[in-house]
């Protein structure tokens, strides 16, 4: 499932290729994805100005109203030759002035609909803050989970107090913290939370930079593969050992999804280097 990091690095090559293009054709050959594709045909001729990104949600601003694009759990965009003929689960193509732009789903969780004000609105005051928002300050985070006994590792997950962080990038930003995940989020001071918002803000850099992290279906526009996986510290690496410290990786099921830790670096409780 593309995290904030994958869905960053579509935006920009999708961005790069297209900010200034007009729309010439659009072609819905499966419309059945998570909601309806409904018809495309208002959008020909208008000028893509720029592709914005929300948490994981893509907003193609054009000359003329907002399309809304979420990737689901395997979508991806690929510019192809005009002659490409489309496989079994390439279910729309985008015809922009100089490119064509394929999308692809195999498991059609995606989404593609026309973003109405009110509803860009609802959208805004239900994601968290983006990581890099001025008004993610440690102090914000932490009065936004104070008392609250959720563990860190859910409570990132749940987007409340910063968008985007999936179950891969907030394993490696506490690792990074050196914050246990099943720690009571009420617990964590202003200085906790200023490493772990340091600590994500840089996993997801370095993430974007190597184009994201592919466990299975994430692409890039360009077709490859994101190379960040090779650089996970412990995400996936249970058993292996501690890239700081060489004890093993542990994993714990949270919340029913996998957590690695290591157990040293991220002792319960512990607050400081
Ligand atoms: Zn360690």
């Amino acid at each position: 499932m593309p995290e904030l990091p994958e869905v960053e690095a579509v935006r920009r090559g999708l961005d790069e290729r297209l900010a200034g293009a007009r729309l010439m054709e659009v072609q819905v050959r499966e419309p059945r994805l998570r909601q309806p594709v409904p018809s495309l045909a208002p959008w020909v001729g208008r000028r893509l100005l720029r592709v914005e990104r929300r948490g994981k949600y893509l907003l193609w601003r054009f000359d003329e109203g907002t399309l809304l694009v979420h990737l689901g759990m395997s979508g991806h965009f690929t510019f192809v030759a005009p002659e490409a003929p489309p496989g079994r689960h390439d279910h729309v193509d985008f015809l922009f002035e100089e490119h064509l732009l394929r999308y692809g789903d195999a498991r059609r969780f995606g989404l593609i609909l026309p973003l109405e004000a009110d509803a860009e609105r609802a959208l805004e005051a239900r994601l968290g803050l983006e990581p890099w928002d001025a008004r993610l300050t440690p102090e914000f985070a932490r009065e936004r989970v104070q008392g609250r006994r959720r563990a860190i590792k859910e409570v990132l997950l749940s987007g409340d107090v910063v968008a985007g962080a999936g179950n891969i990038y907030a394993c490696e930003a506490l690792f990074r913290a050196g914050i246990a995940p099943d720690r009571p989020a009420g617990t964590l001071d202003e200085e906790d939370w200023a490493r772990l918002l340091a600590a994500l803000r840089a996993v997801f850099e370095a993430a974007i930079a190597a184009g994201g992290t592919t466990l299975r279906d994430h692409r890039t526009v360009a077709g490859k593969g994101g190379e960040y996986r090779g650089r996970l510290s412990v995400y996936g690496r249970e058993g292996e050992p501690c890239p700081r410290c060489g004890a093993p990786v542990r994993r714990v099921v949270q919340g029913g999804r996998s957590t690695f830790f290591c157990p040293v670096c991220q002792p319960p409780g512990r607050t400081a280097w």
